[in-house]
């Protein structure tokens, strides 16, 4: 009896937890410029802070201001409750039913806050996997910071103080970009598949790598990503998509063998030499247009991603005599009734990929009457900037495409001429795209309108 108390005692003093204490990290070490934080995360910190509680700025922010971008909300944590932090603010709302949180509201900006939260303690329900299948449990600040993902992901940082308070070495592994799980990697990932994901997106947002001991037990348990929920790996697999680091993602994504059940046939797409070509041309521009801080449309990127299977599949459906539009509609259901068994493809999003790619065939004519009915089609930008896609990947003529760009382009003087223009010219059968319909009238040499140049770039994905 005395014994195993003296061990547990001799146990814990050579454990090494949190009971040293954290780390706190000062200014000068962290980096963080007070400015670059949201006034309105300081405000519900400082507020809390009256009141005699504990707020901290946590999670994606903290890691971005020490890499020095600029994140994308704030959230914060705290020691109130739920019921004591709404009471404190005037537009504030509980939110939630499984976890309990708290948006303050500040017109545009919305502050996250949350109670500190306990870690999985082996008394959460789990499905078979190990997958936890609710957690709702209040806790201390450690707690809090041993639930969360990665130690660069677990730092809490004190506006009044402007220290940063880090339990698992976050701040050194951010400084080396290093992607570490924090407790037991494998049991981390047992219980949120999603997290693997994660971690290559951290680090293909990093630049940097993931941690031999986190990256090691991954490509084994790859396909526990088969029972996430479909809606929460949409959700997922559009954050990847859309980081600005889309090509390097999937890159180690393929490497880590966490492909597969993302999108079923992306792995496929991608060993098909001309639906390569095309998908990362639309993942190159994808990032280029994140990296500059412009906004990415979900529909026009899945739209891009299933093109290549679409493509093929309509193209088949020709060549055993289906005709233009009905093949192309049976292409594109067959697509996607595959690929949104395993990814939630909202229902918003579908409809608007289908209306892109059924403007694809129209485009390869351009006539008086038809043309201003295509202008008047709300995705009629998008299915322009899909065709430069196309046109970049070698798959429709560049000229006509531009064209067409030029025509989004313009006011509606400007559109009216071009379209006058095409009316006046030799009737144009069809442009030099591929051939995809039987033609009524004889093909006759396409008219060329000295309209193109200008620039290529696409200006709006949607
Ligand atoms: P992003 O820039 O993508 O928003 P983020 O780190 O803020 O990055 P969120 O999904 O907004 O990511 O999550 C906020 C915080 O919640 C994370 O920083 C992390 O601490 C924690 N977290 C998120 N997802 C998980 C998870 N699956 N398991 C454990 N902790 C998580
Ligand atoms: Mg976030």
């Amino acid at each position: 009896m005395i014994t195993s108390t003296i061990k547990k005692f001799v146990g814990r003093l050579f454990t090494p937890s949190a009971s040293a204490g954290p780390q706190r990290i000062d200014r000068d070490q962290h980096g963080i410029d007070r400015r670059n934080v949201s006034r309105h995360a300081v405000k519900v910190c400082e507020v809390l802070r009256q009141q005699g509680y504990e707020a901290y700025v946590v999670g994606g922010a903290v890691r971005d201001l020490i890499l020095g971008l600029e994140p994308k909300d704030f959230d914060v944590a705290t020691n109130a409750t739920p019921e004591q932090v709404r009471a404190l603010f005037r537009r504030a709302r509980i939110i939630g039913r499984r976890f309990q949180l708290v948006h303050v509201v500040f017109g545009q900006e919305i502050i996250e806050t949350s109670t500190y939260r306990a870690p999985a303690n082996g008394e959460q329900k789990t499905d078979e996997h190990g997958r936890i299948l609710s957690d709702n449990v209040f806790g201390t600040q450690e707690q809090d910071a041993a639930r969360r993902d990665l130690t660069i992901n677990a730092l809490y940082y004190d506006p009044h103080t402007e220290q940063v308070v880090d339990y698992h070495n976050g701040v050194q592994d951010l400084k080396k970009r290093q992607i570490r799980m924090i407790g037991n990697p494998e049991q981390r990932y047992r219980e949120d598949p999603v997290r693997m994901l994660r971690a290559v997106r951290f680090a293909a947002k990093l630049n940097g790598t993931i941690e031999p001991g986190s990256r090691k037990p991954i490509s084994a348990l790859a396909e526990l990503i088969e029972n996430v929920p479909a809606s929460r790996l949409f959700d997922e697999m559009l954050k990847l998509l859309t980081c600005g680091h889309a090509i390097d993602c999937l890159k180690q994504l393929r490497e880590a063998g966490l492909h597969h059940g993302m999108l079923p046939l992306l792995d496929i797409v991608l060993e098909q030499p001309g639906g390569r070509r095309f998908i990362e041309e639309a993942l190159e521009r994808t990032d280029a247009r994140v990296r500059s801080g412009r906004g990415i449309s979900p529909s026009f990127l899945f739209a891009a991603l299933l093109w290549p299977q679409v493509d093929a599949r309509w193209k088949q459906i020709m060549a055993q005599g289906g005709h233009t539009i009905p093949a192309l509609s049976e292409a594109a259901d067959s697509v996607l009734d595959e690929q949104t068994e395993k990814l939630a493809i909202q229902r918003r999003f579908s409809s608007d990929m289908r209306e892109i790619w059924f403007m694809q065939p129209r485009f390869e004519r351009r006539q008086g009457k038809t043309t201003h009915r295509m202008i008047e089609q709300p995705r009629f930008r998008a299915a322009c900037d899909f065709l430069q896609l196309r046109a970049a990947a070698g798959e429709f003529d560049s000229v006509l495409a531009q064209w067409w760009m030029d025509l989004a382009n313009a006011n509606d003087e400007t559109r009216a001429e071009m379209i006058e223009e095409t009316t006046r010219l030799p009737r144009e059968a069809a442009s030099e795209a591929p051939v995809r319909k039987r033609r009524r009238r004889p093909r006759r040499k396409p008219a060329v309108d000295g309209q193109a140049g200008g620039d290529a770039a696409p200006e709006s994905l949607g």
